[in-house]
C-alpha cells in the first residue's frame, strides 16, 4: 500500500473522525487539537499505524497537511490545527527508554516533577535584510536560535546585516516539564529516573507538579557537552504530541453496579467498623485506636466552602509519636499503598523540594526558575505519608503550617510566584529525639515539633514500647505465624489451603481492592450533616475542654481547631455507614478516640490528671513547678558549700518537699539533658 499518506489520512479523518473534526472547525483557533485514537487508525489499517509509530515525524506531518486539505462545510482554515495521537498501546517508564526508540512515538507514564513557566518560543522568525529591504522567514527548528547566512534576495545575496522583525515572526507557546516514575512503580530504594518533555501550544500550561500523566510523543536525543566539547553520550527528551491525564483519586476509582450492591450489602453489616479496622494493616498486630483513626482518615470529612471566600478544610491530619521499632514505618507504608495517589516519604527527604515545594533554577528551561513539587503537593487528593517527620528541613517546618491548614503551598523566589494545591490528609511519623520516649517529658519537646504545627493535627498518638508479657507474646505470635505463612508459600508440594490458612490472621477482612472501592463509594457519594443531637453532644464537650482548660490558671489549650477536628471526623465515622446523618454514636466514637489522644499528649503525668498547660506551653504545671524547686534547691545547696552541690544532699531536701527521690533523680536526669545543670564531678551538681 504505497498510497499518498495525506490522503490516507484525509480519507480515515473523513471516515473516522468527521464530527470531531467539525466540532474543531467550529471551535477554532480556540481549540487547535484533534485527538485521535491509536486503536481506531489501527484498525482502519494496522500497517499505516505501525509506520505512524516507527516514522512519526513525516508522518504526523501528512496528517496535519490533510487537515488543511480536506474541504469543510465551515469557513475557516485549520492552519494552526495540530492532529494528538493518544491510547498508544505500549506505555513506558522513564527508566525503560533505549536508544532504538529514538525518533520514535512512544507513551511515557509518569508523574510530573517541575514545569516551567509557559513562555513564547520563536517557530518562524522573520527577518529584513538591512541592505536591500527583502523579508523573508527562517523556520526555527532546533532549540539553538538560526540567524541566515545570507539575503534569499539573487539580486542581494550578500551577508547582512539582517534585522529580526518580531511583530512578524511567529511565536508559539512552549514549557518543558520534567516527569518521573510514579512512585509505586519503583522498585524499592531505587531512585526515579526523570525525562524532560517539551510542550508546545495548546498543551503548554496545562500540567502541574503531582499531576499523573501520560505523555505521547516522539523520542528525540541530543548530544551532551562537556567542558572539553561534545561528548559521545546523548540525553533524551520527549517531543510532546499529546497527554493523557491518569491521575487516579479516590473519587475516581471505577464502580460497577455489581461492585456497589456489595458495598451496600456490605455497609448494613452491623460490624462493619471491626471489619474495615480489621482490613488495616492486619499484618501489624494491635494499634486498634490507631488503625480505627486510619480507617476515619482514608474516609475522611469533606472541605467546605463558605460564603465568605473561606475554606474549612475535611482531610484528616494524624500523627503518630513514638519508640523506634513498633511498626510505625509499617502502618505509614501500609497507608500509603492503600489509598490512590498516596505518597511515602521521610522527612529528610533527599529533593531539593522536600516535603513542599521549592523554585528551583533549572537546566532544563534554559536556566528558567521551575517550581518544583514536595511529597505534600505530589500527594493533593491523597494521603503523604511522612516518616521522621521530626527530621524534616527548616524551610518546609514554615511552609507546612499553610499546607496543613489552608492546603496551599506559596513559593516566592526570584521572581517566581505559585501557588501549588496540597489537598492531602498528613500522615505523620516522629521519633523521640533521644531514642526513647519520656513519659514526663512534654510531647512537643520530645520530637522537636512547634506546638502551633501540632495544634494542625486531628489526632496525635503517642505509641510507647513498655514491655508487657502479654501483649509481647502475642506480638511475637502474630510476627511469627505471618513469616511462617510466608516461608510456607515458597515451598514446594503445599497445598494452598494450607497456606491460606496459615495466612489467615494476616488475611484482610475485606480485601484491598474492595476496601478502596468502597471508600471511594463514600467518599464520592456521602456528605452526611449533623444532626441537633450531635451538634449539641460536640459543643457540650468542646466547652467541658476549654473550661478544664480555664481552670487552671494558664492559657486555654484547647482552641476552635479541635472542634473542627472533631466534626471532620465524625463525618468520616458516618460515611463509613454510608449514611447521611451523622448520629450520636457517631459522636461518641470520635469523643471517645479524641479523648484518648488528648490523654496520652495533654495529661500530667504525675497527676493523671489533664493538663491544659502541657499542650500549651510543652509542659505540665506540676513538673514545671517541681523542675523549679529543684533547681532552687541546688542554687541554695551550693551557696552553702561555696561550690558545687552533692546529689545525695539535693535528693534528701527534694524529699523534705515532699518530692520522691525516684522523681526528683528524674528531674535532675533531664534537666542535665538539657544543660540547664551541668555536673563537674561525679555526684555533684552545678547550675552554669
Ligand atoms: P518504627 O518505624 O516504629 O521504628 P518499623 O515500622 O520499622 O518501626 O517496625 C519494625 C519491625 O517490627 C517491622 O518489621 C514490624 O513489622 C515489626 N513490628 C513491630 N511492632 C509490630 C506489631 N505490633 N505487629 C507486627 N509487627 C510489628
Ligand atoms: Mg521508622
Amino acid at each position: 500500500m504505497s498510497s499518498d499518506p495525506v490522503a490516507k489520512w484525509e480519507v480515515f479523518v473523513r471516515n473516522r473522525y468527521w464530527d470531531e473534526l467539525l466540532e474543531l472547525a467550529d471551535s477554532y483557533p480556540e481549540r487547535r487539537s484533534l485527538l485521535i485514537s491509536f486503536s481506531d487508525l489501527d484498525r482502519y489499517d494496522p500497517e499505516f499505524a505501525d509506520d505512524l509509530l516507527e516514522n512519526p515525524d513525516p508522518a504526523l506531518d501528512a496528517a496535519g497537511t490533510a487537515l488543511l486539505e480536506i474541504d469543510l462545510p465551515i469557513d475557516v482554515v485549520l492552519e494552526e490545527a495540530h492532529v494528538r495521537i493518544v491510547e498508544l498501546p505500549q506505555r513506558f517508564n522513564t527508566s525503560e527508554l533505549r536508544s532504538d526508540q529514538i525518533g520514535k512515538m512512544i507513551a511515557i507514564d509518569g508523574l510530573v516533577r517541575t514545569v516551567t513557566e509557559v513562555r513564547p518560543k520563536i517557530n518562524s522568525a522573520a527577518f529584513e535584510c538591512q541592505r536591500c529591504g527583502h523579508l523573508f522567514y527562517k523556520e526555527q527548528t532546533s532549540s539553538k536560535f538560526q540567524e541566515p547566512y545570507d539575503c534569499p534576495n539573487e539580486a542581494c545575496d550578500r551577508r547582512g546585516p539582517f534585522k529580526l522583525l518580531l511583530s512578524k515572526s511567529r511565536f508559539v507557546d512552549a514549557q518543558n516539564v520534567r516527569i518521573q516514575e510514579s512512585p509505586e512503580d519503583l522498585r524499592g530504594g531505587a531512585q526515579p529516573q526523570t525525562l524532560d518533555v517539551q510542550l508546545e501550544d495548546d498543551m503548554a500550561g496545562q500540567i502541574y507538579p503531582g499531576d499523573r500523566v501520560i505523555l505521547n510523543g516522539i523520542l528525540r536525543s541530543y548530544q551532551r557537552t562537556t567542558q572539553t566539547g561534545k561528548s559521545t553520550y546523548f540525553d533524551l527528551y520527549l517531543d510532546g504530541n499529546s497527554m493523557e491525564m491518569t491521575e487516579q483519586e479516590f473519587e475516581e476509582i471505577e464502580i460497577s453496579p455489581e461492585d456497589k450492591k456489595i458495598i451496600l450489602d456490605l455497609s448494613k453489616n452491623p460490624e462493619i467498623y471491626d471489619e474495615i479496622k480489621r482490613s488495616i494493616a492486619p499484618s501489624i498486630y494491635g494499634y486498634d485506636d490507631v488503625k480505627e483513626a486510619l480507617a476515619l482518615q482514608l474516609f475522611s470529612g469533606f472541605a467546605k466552602a463558605l460564603p465568605d471566600g473561606t475554606r474549612i478544610r475535611g482531610d484528616i491530619h494524624i500523627l503518630l509519636v513514638g519508640d523506634p521499632g513498633i511498626a510505625k514505618s509499617q502502618l505509614l507504608r501500609y497507608i500509603s499503598k492503600l489509598s490512590p495517589r498516596g505518597i511515602y516519604t521521610s522527612g529528610k527527604s533527599s529533593t531539593a523540594a522536600g516535603l513542599t515545594a521549592t523554585a528551583v533554577k533549572d537546566e532544563l528551561g534554559d536556566g528558567r526558575w521551575t517550581i518544583e513539587a514536595g511529597a505534600l503537593v505530589l500527594a493533593d487528593k491523597g494521603i503523604a505519608a511522612v516518616d521522621e517527620m521530626d527530621k524534616m528541613r527548616k524551610e518546609d517546618r514554615s511552609a507546612l503550617h499553610e499546607a496543613m491548614e489552608q492546603q496551599t503551598i506559596s513559593v516566592a523566589k526570584a521572581g517566581v510566584m505559585a501557588t501549588l494545591k496540597s489537598r492531602c490528609a498528613l500522615l505523620a511519623a516522629a521519633n523521640p529525639k533521644y531514642g526513647r520516649f519520656d513519659k514526663y517529658e512534654p510531647v512537643a519537646q520530645q520530637i522537636n515539633l512547634s506546638p502551633a504545627l501540632m495544634s494542625r493535627f486531628d489526632l496525635i498518638f503517642v505509641l510507647t514500647d513498655d514491655p508487657n508479657d502479654q501483649r509481647d507474646s502475642a506480638i511475637a505470635g502474630h510476627i511469627l505465624q505471618s513469616n511462617y505463612a510466608g516461608e510456607l508459600s515458597l515451598q514446594d508440594g503445599v497445598s494452598q489451603d494450607e497456606i491460606d490458612l496459615a495466612m489467615k490472621v494476616i488475611q484482610p477482612a475485606i480485601e484491598p481492592e474492595l476496601l478502596r472501592k468502597y471508600i471511594a463509594y463514600a467518599r464520592k457519594n456521602i456528605f452526611p450533616t449533623l444532626t441537633e443531637e450531635v451538634k449539641d453532644q460536640l459543643k457540650s464537650y468542646y466547652v467541658n475542654l476549654r473550661k478544664q482548660g480555664a481552670d487552671s490558671d494558664k492559657p486555654v489549650p484547647v482552641t476552635a481547631r479541635q472542634l473542627e477536628a472533631l466534626i471532620r471526623l465524625s463525618e468520616a465515622s458516618s460515611r463509613l455507614r454510608l449514611r447521611n446523618e451523622i448520629t450520636l454514636e457517631d459522636g461518641e466514637r470520635v469523643i471517645r478516640i479524641v479523648e484518648s489522644c488528648l490523654r496520652q499528649v495533654g495529661v500530667d503525668p504525675e497527676t493523671g490528671l489533664f493538663d491544659a498547660d502541657v499542650i500549651a506551653t510543652g509542659i505540665s504545671k506540676s513538673t514545671r513547678d517541681k523542675t523549679r524547686l529543684i533547681k532552687d534547691l541546688i542554687r541554695e545547696v551550693c551557696t552553702e558549700h561555696q561550690g558545687s552541690a552533692p546529689v545525695e544532699e539535693v535528693l534528701e531536701r527534694a524529699e523534705e518537699q515532699g518530692i520522691d527521690r525516684h522523681r526528683a533523680e528524674d528531674i535532675i536526669g533531664r534537666m542535665r539533658l538539657y544543660g540547664e545543670i551541668i555536673e563537674p564531678r561525679n555526684g555533684f551538681l552545678k547550675i552554669p
